[in-house]
């Protein structure tokens, strides 16, 4: 009888934990020295140097020559300036992720170094009619295309992040429920796996984005944060102390179907009446200013509306709210205080440090951010929304694929996933 494979996958898990100690502290401090780190992973000086050579060898970390010579300034002609001293940082560009943003009819591409920085992405509409199995086929010629334009060796990649719509189970990587795309149980991760031969990982969208924010934007060092995203769906995300919060399943977040309107509400794409998305998604507000702009053939709204061009009908009801078109303000207004009451309850349940908007929310941020967060402010109970922070998305319209590839880098480099 021989043990060592028990020996072998307890030595390997240590050194995992001591990787991703090391790791997370490059991506929270930038620059630190080998006895900095031992000091504050408690990790041992033998340790820390083993685990830093191989680092050095792969070339995924780099020593600083400012922090040496820094370090050699200080050390004052003393000649203690040996290894212990010198400066180490991660070298972004020694890996890179492709993330995938699954909108309703809109794929983002991109590829991204370790710092979540895009070098080469793309973008493509699709026909949400169409059967899941032509889109994941469009998705991995999208990929392959993007990939090969970065130019980046394929030995470099770590893995790809897909951010999907709806319910998302992470742990199988089954898109179990998406809706506004009428999929059901299509297995995103296996069959992208078996197709491009990369390490995936599959969560909701709105997490990804949550996620990416928390690592690389806005949300880093917040303890709870919360990301709601406003499009064809609404949808909210969180990440609770660094980590994606996945809840007992594959949903958590589904704050565009919380009801706003018990009865006689619109019917919802989940089959229920007056949720959310009901009242402020973006094809219900363009399809109440089409209404208004009927009425008012002669408003600023119905000339903005009527304008051809490569806009999209939600970012002319901007325009036409930017000329101070008093319906269009009005309506917005309206949606932007049931969005704050959502904020509020979700304020109730999750008590978060900051809220960030994406999509519509943080495009027409100046008509949704004001008036949803003095409602949230109102309605939230008892004062527990004074201290919450809310503002736009930092990465605008690449909260997506940014999101998405930091699902990657947060599961295959980071190694937040699975402690
Ligand atoms: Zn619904």
């Amino acid at each position: 009888m021989s043990k060592p494979t028990f020996a072998g996958s307890n030595a390997s898990l240590v050194r995992a934990h001591n990787l991703r100690a090391v790791l997370n502290h490059f991506l929270n401090e930038g620059s630190v020295s080998r006895a900095q780190l031992a000091e504050r992973t408690a990790l041992s000086n033998t340790t820390i140097t083993n685990l830093i050579d191989d680092l050095l060898t792969q070339g995924i970390v780099v020593e600083d020559d400012t922090e040496t010579a820094r370090a050699r300034a200080s050390s004052d002609g003393s000649r203690r300036v040996g290894r212990p001293r010198t400066g180490l940082r991660l070298n972004p560009n020694a890996r890179y992720a492709a993330g995938v943003h699954i909108g309703i009819g809109i794929l983002r591409v991109a590829v991204v170094n370790l710092h979540a920085e895009i070098i080469q992405n793309t973008i493509a509409n699709f026909d949400v009619a169409a059967p899941a199995e032509h889109v994941l086929n469009q998705i991995a010629r999208l990929v392959k295309q993007t990939i090969a334009g970065s130019r980046i060796e394929t030995d470099r990649l770590i893995g790809l992040g897909i951010g999907a719509s709806g319910l998302v189970d992470y742990g199988t990587g089954v898109n179990v429920f998406a809706p506004n795309l009428g999929w059901r149980d299509v297995p995103l991760r296996d069959w992208m796996q078996d197709r491009l031969g990369l390490p995936t990982a599959v969560d909701n969208n709105v997490r990804a984005m949550a996620l990416g924010e928390a690592l690389f934007g806005a949300g880093r060092n917040v303890g709870v944060l919360a990301f709601v995203y406003g499009r064809v769906g609404v949808g909210a995300g969180f990440v609770v102390n660094g980590r994606a919060f996945r809840g007992s399943g594959a949903g958590a977040g589904e704050i565009g179907h919380t009801v706003m309107i018990p009865d006689g509400g619109d019917l919802c794409g989940c089959g229920q009446r007056g949720c959310l998305e009901t009242l402020v998604s973006e094809p219900v507000i363009v399809r109440e200013a089409e209404r208004l702009a009927r009425r008012r053939p002669h408003s600023a709204l119905a000339r903005c509306l009527a304008q051809n061009g490569q806009t999209k009908p939600i970012e002319r009801i901007f325009a036409a709210a930017r000329e101070g078109d008093a319906a269009t303000l009005r309506l917005l207004e309206g949606r932007a205080r049931y969005l704050g009451i959502a904020l509020a309850n979700l304020v109730n349940v999750l008590n978060p440090e900051l809220i960030l908007l994406g999509g519509m929310f943080a495009q027409g941020s100046e008509f949704f951010l004001p008036m949803a967060e003095r409602t949230m402010r109102e309605r939230a109970f008892a004062g527990l929304g004074d201290r919450v922070r809310v503002q736009p998305t930092q990465f605008g319209w690449r909260a997506g694929v940014i999101g998405a590839a930091s699902l990657a880098l947060s599961t295959f480099f980071y190694q937040l996933e699975d402690a």
